[in-house]
Protein backbone atom coordinates (compact mmCIF):
# COMPACT_ATOMS: atom_id res chain seq x y z
CA UNK A 1 0.00 0.00 0.00
CA UNK A 2 1.51 3.52 -1.04
CA UNK A 3 1.61 6.00 1.72
CA UNK A 4 -1.07 8.34 -0.20
CA UNK A 5 -4.46 7.57 1.17
CA UNK A 6 -6.91 7.35 -1.54
CA UNK A 7 -9.67 9.84 -1.67
CA UNK A 8 -7.90 12.14 0.33
CA UNK A 9 -8.52 15.48 -0.36
CA UNK A 10 -6.87 17.03 -3.47
CA UNK A 11 -6.89 20.67 -4.45
CA UNK A 12 -7.92 19.82 -8.02
CA UNK A 13 -7.23 23.30 -9.67
CA UNK A 14 -3.65 22.56 -8.41
CA UNK A 15 -3.60 20.28 -10.86
CA UNK A 16 -5.38 22.20 -13.72
CA UNK A 17 -2.85 23.70 -16.76
CA UNK A 18 -1.74 27.14 -15.15
CA UNK A 19 -2.46 28.83 -18.27
CA UNK A 20 -5.79 28.00 -18.46
CA UNK A 21 -6.16 28.76 -15.02
CA UNK A 22 -5.30 32.05 -15.57
CA UNK A 23 -7.31 32.92 -18.24
CA UNK A 24 -10.10 34.86 -18.32
CA UNK A 25 -14.05 32.92 -18.59
CA UNK A 26 -15.80 33.32 -21.41
CA UNK A 27 -19.41 35.55 -20.84
CA UNK A 28 -21.76 33.82 -23.22
CA UNK A 29 -24.52 35.29 -23.85
CA UNK A 30 -27.79 34.38 -21.89
CA UNK A 31 -30.51 31.93 -22.71
CA UNK A 32 -33.50 33.57 -24.06
CA UNK A 33 -35.97 32.00 -21.87
CA UNK A 34 -33.03 32.89 -18.45
CA UNK A 35 -33.59 36.79 -20.19
CA UNK A 36 -37.59 36.90 -20.35
CA UNK A 37 -37.50 35.69 -17.19
CA UNK A 38 -35.20 38.40 -15.70
CA UNK A 39 -36.78 41.02 -17.57
CA UNK A 40 -40.64 39.51 -16.76
CA UNK A 41 -41.20 39.97 -20.78
CA UNK A 42 -43.12 36.73 -22.80
CA UNK A 43 -40.43 35.21 -24.81
CA UNK A 44 -42.88 36.64 -27.93
CA UNK A 45 -42.64 40.14 -27.17
CA UNK A 46 -38.41 40.23 -26.69
CA UNK A 47 -37.41 41.74 -29.93
CA UNK A 48 -33.72 40.25 -29.96
CA UNK A 49 -31.26 42.00 -32.07
CA UNK A 50 -28.24 41.14 -30.38
CA UNK A 51 -26.76 37.85 -31.73
CA UNK A 52 -27.08 38.14 -35.46
CA UNK A 53 -29.42 35.47 -35.73
CA UNK A 54 -32.23 35.42 -38.44
CA UNK A 55 -35.64 36.28 -37.62
CA UNK A 56 -37.21 34.38 -40.11
CA UNK A 57 -35.84 30.84 -38.69
CA UNK A 58 -35.12 27.70 -40.81
CA UNK A 59 -37.16 27.34 -43.60
CA UNK A 60 -40.71 24.88 -43.67
CA UNK A 61 -39.34 22.10 -45.94
CA UNK A 62 -36.47 22.17 -43.40
CA UNK A 63 -38.51 22.08 -40.21
CA UNK A 64 -40.34 19.45 -42.17
CA UNK A 65 -37.63 17.47 -43.03
CA UNK A 66 -36.36 17.70 -39.26
CA UNK A 67 -39.89 16.06 -37.97
CA UNK A 68 -40.15 13.25 -40.61
CA UNK A 69 -36.43 12.36 -39.55
CA UNK A 70 -36.73 8.67 -38.30
CA UNK A 71 -33.29 7.98 -37.32
CA UNK A 72 -31.86 10.35 -34.68
CA UNK A 73 -31.15 7.24 -32.39
CA UNK A 74 -28.25 6.40 -34.93
CA UNK A 75 -24.57 8.26 -35.06
CA UNK A 76 -23.89 10.46 -37.57
CA UNK A 77 -21.79 9.67 -40.20
CA UNK A 78 -18.44 10.50 -39.57
CA UNK A 79 -17.38 11.28 -43.45
CA UNK A 80 -20.11 13.84 -43.73
CA UNK A 81 -20.75 12.03 -46.84
CA UNK A 82 -23.97 13.68 -48.20
CA UNK A 83 -23.64 17.12 -46.12
CA UNK A 84 -20.34 17.20 -48.48
CA UNK A 85 -21.85 15.81 -51.42
CA UNK A 86 -24.63 18.51 -50.86
CA UNK A 87 -21.99 21.13 -50.36
CA UNK A 88 -19.85 20.43 -53.43
CA UNK A 89 -22.76 20.59 -55.42
CA UNK A 90 -24.02 23.79 -54.22
CA UNK A 91 -20.23 25.64 -53.75
CA UNK A 92 -18.54 24.10 -56.81
CA UNK A 93 -15.89 22.59 -54.94
CA UNK A 94 -14.98 18.94 -55.28
CA UNK A 95 -15.88 17.36 -52.13
CA UNK A 96 -12.51 16.31 -50.52
CA UNK A 97 -11.84 19.43 -50.18
CA UNK A 98 -14.76 20.54 -47.80
CA UNK A 99 -15.70 19.20 -43.94
CA UNK A 100 -18.35 20.64 -41.94
CA UNK A 101 -18.30 21.24 -38.52
CA UNK A 102 -20.67 21.54 -35.81
CA UNK A 103 -21.31 25.80 -36.21
CA UNK A 104 -17.79 27.10 -38.38
CA UNK A 105 -16.77 27.90 -34.67
CA UNK A 106 -15.99 24.10 -34.28
CA UNK A 107 -13.81 24.78 -37.00
CA UNK A 108 -11.89 27.64 -35.88
CA UNK A 109 -10.75 25.67 -33.12
CA UNK A 110 -9.92 22.44 -34.91
CA UNK A 111 -7.78 24.93 -37.19
CA UNK A 112 -6.23 26.03 -34.04
CA UNK A 113 -5.95 22.54 -32.91
CA UNK A 114 -3.90 21.40 -36.29
CA UNK A 115 -1.47 24.19 -36.79
CA UNK A 116 -0.94 25.59 -33.10
CA UNK A 117 1.55 24.60 -30.24
CA UNK A 118 2.30 26.83 -27.64
CA UNK A 119 4.01 29.52 -27.97
CA UNK A 120 3.15 29.90 -31.76
CA UNK A 121 1.59 33.20 -33.07
CA UNK A 122 -1.38 34.30 -34.79
CA UNK A 123 -2.34 37.55 -36.18
CA UNK A 124 -6.19 38.92 -35.67
CA UNK A 125 -7.46 41.97 -36.47
CA UNK A 126 -9.76 43.79 -34.00
CA UNK A 127 -12.44 45.00 -33.77
CA UNK A 128 -13.21 41.42 -34.61
CA UNK A 129 -15.07 38.57 -33.77
CA UNK A 130 -14.09 37.19 -30.60
CA UNK A 131 -13.46 33.33 -31.44
CA UNK A 132 -10.11 33.98 -32.90
CA UNK A 133 -7.90 34.99 -30.12
CA UNK A 134 -10.18 32.59 -28.01
CA UNK A 135 -9.67 29.74 -29.63
CA UNK A 136 -5.80 30.03 -30.40
CA UNK A 137 -5.41 31.10 -26.81
CA UNK A 138 -6.59 27.32 -25.62
CA UNK A 139 -3.96 26.18 -27.87
CA UNK A 140 -1.33 28.23 -25.53
CA UNK A 141 -0.68 30.61 -28.88
CA UNK A 142 0.43 34.03 -28.99
CA UNK A 143 -1.78 36.35 -30.06
CA UNK A 144 -0.60 39.54 -32.20
CA UNK A 145 -3.40 42.10 -32.80
CA UNK A 146 -3.20 44.59 -35.44
CA UNK A 147 -6.02 47.20 -34.74
CA UNK A 148 -7.92 48.21 -37.42
CA UNK A 149 -8.09 51.68 -38.85
CA UNK A 150 -10.60 54.23 -37.50
CA UNK A 151 -12.85 53.24 -40.29
CA UNK A 152 -12.56 49.56 -40.17
CA UNK A 153 -10.31 48.39 -42.60
CA UNK A 154 -7.01 46.54 -42.28
CA UNK A 155 -3.51 48.07 -41.43
CA UNK A 156 -1.96 45.92 -44.39
CA UNK A 157 1.46 47.52 -43.71
CA UNK A 158 1.42 46.67 -39.89
CA UNK A 159 -0.06 42.81 -41.20
CA UNK A 160 3.54 42.16 -43.55
CA UNK A 161 5.91 43.75 -41.09
CA UNK A 162 5.46 40.88 -38.73
CA UNK A 163 6.37 38.48 -41.44
CA UNK A 164 9.83 40.45 -42.67
CA UNK A 165 11.15 41.26 -39.29
CA UNK A 166 14.51 39.95 -38.59
CA UNK A 167 14.25 39.42 -34.82
CA UNK A 168 11.59 37.46 -34.58
CA UNK A 169 12.36 33.85 -35.84
CA UNK A 170 8.70 32.80 -35.20
CA UNK A 171 6.87 34.45 -37.76
CA UNK A 172 2.76 34.25 -37.07
CA UNK A 173 1.03 31.08 -38.45
CA UNK A 174 -1.97 31.96 -38.68
CA UNK A 175 -3.95 35.39 -40.34
CA UNK A 176 -7.35 35.54 -39.15
CA UNK A 177 -9.34 37.10 -41.74
CA UNK A 178 -13.21 38.09 -41.48
CA UNK A 179 -15.55 39.83 -44.09
CA UNK A 180 -17.94 40.73 -43.76
CA UNK A 181 -16.34 41.68 -40.80
CA UNK A 182 -17.55 41.50 -37.71
CA UNK A 183 -19.33 43.89 -36.05
CA UNK A 184 -18.76 46.99 -38.46
CA UNK A 185 -20.02 44.79 -41.37
CA UNK A 186 -17.27 46.01 -43.72
CA UNK A 187 -15.89 44.05 -46.47
CA UNK A 188 -12.26 42.91 -47.75
CA UNK A 189 -11.17 43.56 -50.77
CA UNK A 190 -10.24 41.14 -53.49
CA UNK A 191 -6.54 43.30 -53.38
CA UNK A 192 -5.94 43.32 -49.75
CA UNK A 193 -7.17 39.44 -49.70
CA UNK A 194 -4.29 38.42 -52.56
CA UNK A 195 -1.67 41.02 -51.21
CA UNK A 196 -2.19 39.04 -48.06
CA UNK A 197 -2.41 35.76 -49.70
CA UNK A 198 1.40 36.37 -50.46
CA UNK A 199 2.47 35.98 -46.98
CA UNK A 200 3.85 32.46 -45.45
CA UNK A 201 0.91 31.65 -43.03
CA UNK A 202 -2.42 29.83 -43.01
CA UNK A 203 -5.01 32.81 -44.16
CA UNK A 204 -8.32 31.78 -42.40
CA UNK A 205 -11.15 33.76 -44.50
CA UNK A 206 -14.61 33.61 -41.77
CA UNK A 207 -16.94 34.36 -44.39
CA UNK A 208 -19.91 33.75 -41.69
CA UNK A 209 -22.24 36.79 -43.37
CA UNK A 210 -20.92 36.19 -46.61
CA UNK A 211 -24.35 36.06 -48.38
CA UNK A 212 -25.71 39.43 -46.84
CA UNK A 213 -23.20 40.72 -48.99
CA UNK A 214 -23.01 38.99 -52.22
CA UNK A 215 -19.09 38.93 -52.63
CA UNK A 216 -16.70 35.92 -51.21
CA UNK A 217 -13.23 34.69 -51.31
CA UNK A 218 -14.50 31.32 -52.59
CA UNK A 219 -12.98 31.00 -55.82
CA UNK A 220 -9.56 32.18 -54.44
CA UNK A 221 -9.58 29.02 -52.92
CA UNK A 222 -8.61 27.18 -56.23
CA UNK A 223 -5.47 28.98 -56.67
CA UNK A 224 -3.97 29.94 -53.25
CA UNK A 225 -2.85 26.26 -51.52
CA UNK A 226 -2.89 28.72 -47.83
CA UNK A 227 -6.15 29.59 -48.46
CA UNK A 228 -9.17 28.25 -45.65
CA UNK A 229 -12.89 29.71 -46.63
CA UNK A 230 -14.93 29.00 -43.31
CA UNK A 231 -18.86 29.89 -43.68
CA UNK A 232 -22.09 28.76 -41.40
CA UNK A 233 -25.79 27.77 -41.95
CA UNK A 234 -26.48 29.52 -38.50
CA UNK A 235 -27.08 33.18 -40.48
CA UNK A 236 -28.84 32.91 -44.23
CA UNK A 237 -30.33 29.47 -43.43
CA UNK A 238 -31.63 30.56 -39.94
CA UNK A 239 -30.15 26.95 -38.29
CA UNK A 240 -27.61 29.03 -35.41
CA UNK A 241 -29.47 26.42 -32.72
CA UNK A 242 -28.50 23.52 -34.43
CA UNK A 243 -24.86 24.37 -35.06
CA UNK A 244 -23.81 23.49 -39.22
CA UNK A 245 -20.92 25.08 -40.63
CA UNK A 246 -18.42 24.25 -43.06
CA UNK A 247 -15.22 24.68 -44.88
CA UNK A 248 -13.25 24.75 -47.76
CA UNK A 249 -9.29 23.76 -47.34
CA UNK A 250 -6.32 23.87 -48.83
CA UNK A 251 -5.92 19.82 -50.64
CA UNK A 252 -2.89 19.30 -48.52
CA UNK A 253 -4.49 19.92 -44.97
CA UNK A 254 -7.45 18.05 -45.38
CA UNK A 255 -5.80 14.54 -44.61
CA UNK A 256 -4.60 15.83 -41.31
CA UNK A 257 -7.91 17.46 -40.99
CA UNK A 258 -9.79 14.42 -41.08
CA UNK A 259 -6.94 12.36 -38.57
CA UNK A 260 -7.97 14.92 -35.87
CA UNK A 261 -11.82 15.62 -35.96
CA UNK A 262 -14.48 14.22 -33.47
CA UNK A 263 -15.94 11.41 -35.41
CA UNK A 264 -19.29 12.71 -35.12
CA UNK A 265 -19.26 16.15 -35.03
CA UNK A 266 -21.84 17.37 -36.87
CA UNK A 267 -25.64 16.12 -35.44
CA UNK A 268 -27.83 14.10 -37.66
CA UNK A 269 -30.55 16.74 -37.47
CA UNK A 270 -27.53 19.73 -38.20
CA UNK A 271 -27.24 17.27 -40.88
CA UNK A 272 -30.87 16.89 -42.18
CA UNK A 273 -31.33 20.84 -41.65
CA UNK A 274 -28.21 21.74 -43.99
CA UNK A 275 -29.04 19.47 -46.56
CA UNK A 276 -32.96 20.71 -46.68
CA UNK A 277 -32.16 24.41 -46.98
CA UNK A 278 -29.72 23.30 -49.80
CA UNK A 279 -33.17 21.91 -51.54
CA UNK A 280 -35.05 24.92 -50.55
CA UNK A 281 -32.85 28.15 -51.63
CA UNK A 282 -35.35 29.89 -53.53
CA UNK A 283 -37.06 30.83 -50.08
CA UNK A 284 -34.02 31.16 -47.83
CA UNK A 285 -32.91 33.12 -50.69
CA UNK A 286 -36.27 35.39 -50.46
CA UNK A 287 -35.37 36.03 -46.74
CA UNK A 288 -31.35 37.49 -47.06
CA UNK A 289 -33.28 39.59 -50.35
CA UNK A 290 -35.53 40.81 -47.30
CA UNK A 291 -32.79 41.61 -44.40
CA UNK A 292 -30.70 43.20 -46.93
CA UNK A 293 -33.79 45.41 -47.83
CA UNK A 294 -34.18 46.09 -44.20
CA UNK A 295 -30.65 46.55 -43.34
CA UNK A 296 -30.56 49.40 -45.75
CA UNK A 297 -33.97 50.54 -44.07
CA UNK A 298 -32.48 50.23 -40.58
CA UNK A 299 -29.05 52.25 -41.73
CA UNK A 300 -30.55 55.31 -43.40
CA UNK A 301 -33.62 55.45 -40.16
CA UNK A 302 -30.67 54.86 -37.33
CA UNK A 303 -28.35 57.71 -39.61
CA UNK A 304 -31.57 60.15 -38.80
CA UNK A 305 -30.71 60.04 -34.68
CA UNK A 306 -28.49 62.82 -33.65
CA UNK A 307 -27.21 60.84 -31.41
CA UNK A 308 -26.24 57.83 -33.74
CA UNK A 309 -23.79 57.38 -36.42
CA UNK A 310 -24.03 54.24 -38.04
CA UNK A 311 -21.16 52.63 -40.19
CA UNK A 312 -21.82 51.34 -43.40
CA UNK A 313 -22.63 47.52 -43.25
CA UNK A 314 -22.80 44.28 -46.10
CA UNK A 315 -23.95 42.25 -43.13
CA UNK A 316 -27.47 41.50 -40.82
CA UNK A 317 -26.20 43.70 -38.48
CA UNK A 318 -25.69 47.57 -38.24
CA UNK A 319 -23.11 48.83 -36.32
CA UNK A 320 -23.66 52.75 -34.38
CA UNK A 321 -21.38 55.09 -32.37
CA UNK A 322 -23.23 56.60 -29.54
CA UNK A 323 -22.26 60.36 -29.18
CA UNK A 324 -23.15 62.91 -26.25
CA UNK A 325 -25.18 60.10 -24.73
CA UNK A 326 -24.18 57.18 -22.56
CA UNK A 327 -24.33 54.01 -24.82
CA UNK A 328 -24.76 51.46 -21.91
CA UNK A 329 -27.66 53.23 -20.61
CA UNK A 330 -29.03 53.83 -24.35
CA UNK A 331 -28.79 50.05 -24.18
CA UNK A 332 -30.05 49.03 -21.03
CA UNK A 333 -33.04 51.81 -21.89
CA UNK A 334 -33.62 49.49 -24.42
CA UNK A 335 -33.35 46.01 -22.95
CA UNK A 336 -35.98 47.03 -20.32
CA UNK A 337 -38.64 47.87 -23.50
CA UNK A 338 -37.84 44.38 -24.66
CA UNK A 339 -35.39 45.12 -27.18
CA UNK A 340 -32.00 43.49 -27.02
CA UNK A 341 -28.99 44.99 -28.91
CA UNK A 342 -25.07 44.52 -28.72
CA UNK A 343 -23.14 47.37 -26.56
CA UNK A 344 -19.15 47.93 -26.41
CA UNK A 345 -16.97 49.93 -25.00
CA UNK A 346 -13.36 49.23 -25.95
CA UNK A 347 -10.23 49.95 -27.90
CA UNK A 348 -11.73 50.61 -31.51
CA UNK A 349 -15.14 50.49 -30.40
CA UNK A 350 -15.35 53.46 -27.65
CA UNK A 351 -19.70 53.93 -27.19
CA UNK A 352 -21.02 51.74 -29.93
CA UNK A 353 -24.42 49.72 -30.10
CA UNK A 354 -24.63 46.99 -32.75
CA UNK A 355 -28.12 46.05 -33.89
CA UNK A 356 -28.96 42.63 -35.54
CA UNK A 357 -31.36 43.01 -38.92
CA UNK A 358 -34.83 41.89 -37.90
CA UNK A 359 -37.96 41.82 -39.49
CA UNK A 360 -39.52 45.12 -39.95
CA UNK A 361 -41.96 45.30 -37.38
CA UNK A 362 -38.71 44.59 -35.13
CA UNK A 363 -37.35 47.93 -36.63
CA UNK A 364 -40.09 49.61 -36.02
CA UNK A 365 -40.45 48.53 -32.43
CA UNK A 366 -36.57 49.99 -32.36
CA UNK A 367 -37.40 53.33 -33.91
CA UNK A 368 -40.54 54.09 -31.55
CA UNK A 369 -37.90 53.14 -28.52
CA UNK A 370 -34.97 55.13 -29.77
CA UNK A 371 -37.81 58.31 -30.25
CA UNK A 372 -38.80 57.32 -26.21
CA UNK A 373 -35.47 56.95 -24.34
N1 LIG B 1 -17.72 33.96 -37.54
C1 LIG B 1 -18.27 35.14 -37.25
C2 LIG B 1 -17.64 36.37 -37.79
C3 LIG B 1 -19.42 35.21 -36.47
O1 LIG B 1 -19.95 36.40 -36.15
C4 LIG B 1 -20.01 34.01 -36.00
C5 LIG B 1 -21.28 33.99 -35.20
N2 LIG B 1 -21.43 34.90 -34.22
C6 LIG B 1 -19.38 32.81 -36.29
C7 LIG B 1 -18.25 32.81 -37.09
C8 LIG B 1 -19.86 31.52 -35.75
O2 LIG B 1 -20.75 30.90 -36.57
P1 LIG B 1 -21.40 29.50 -36.19
O3 LIG B 1 -22.75 29.78 -35.63
O4 LIG B 1 -21.44 28.77 -37.48
O5 LIG B 1 -20.49 28.83 -35.19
Amino acid sequence: MSQVSMGQACDIETLLRPDVAAMEEYTPILPFEVLSARLGLPPERIVKLDANENPYGPSPKTLAALAAFPYHNIYPDPEQTALRAGLSRYLGIPADRILAGAGADELLDLICRLFLYPGDAVIVCPPTFGMYRFDALIQGARVVEISRRDDFTLDLDAIEKHFVSPDDAHPPKIVFLTSPNNPDGGLISQIALRRLLRLPAVIVMDEAYTEFAGESALMVTHDHSNLIVLRTFSKWAGLAGLRAGYGVFPAAVMRHLWKIKQPYNVSTAATVAALASLDDLAYLHENVRRLIAERERLQRELGRFDFLQPFPSRANFVLCRVIGRDARFLKQSLERRGILVRFFDRPGLRSCIRVSVGKPEHTDALLTSLREV
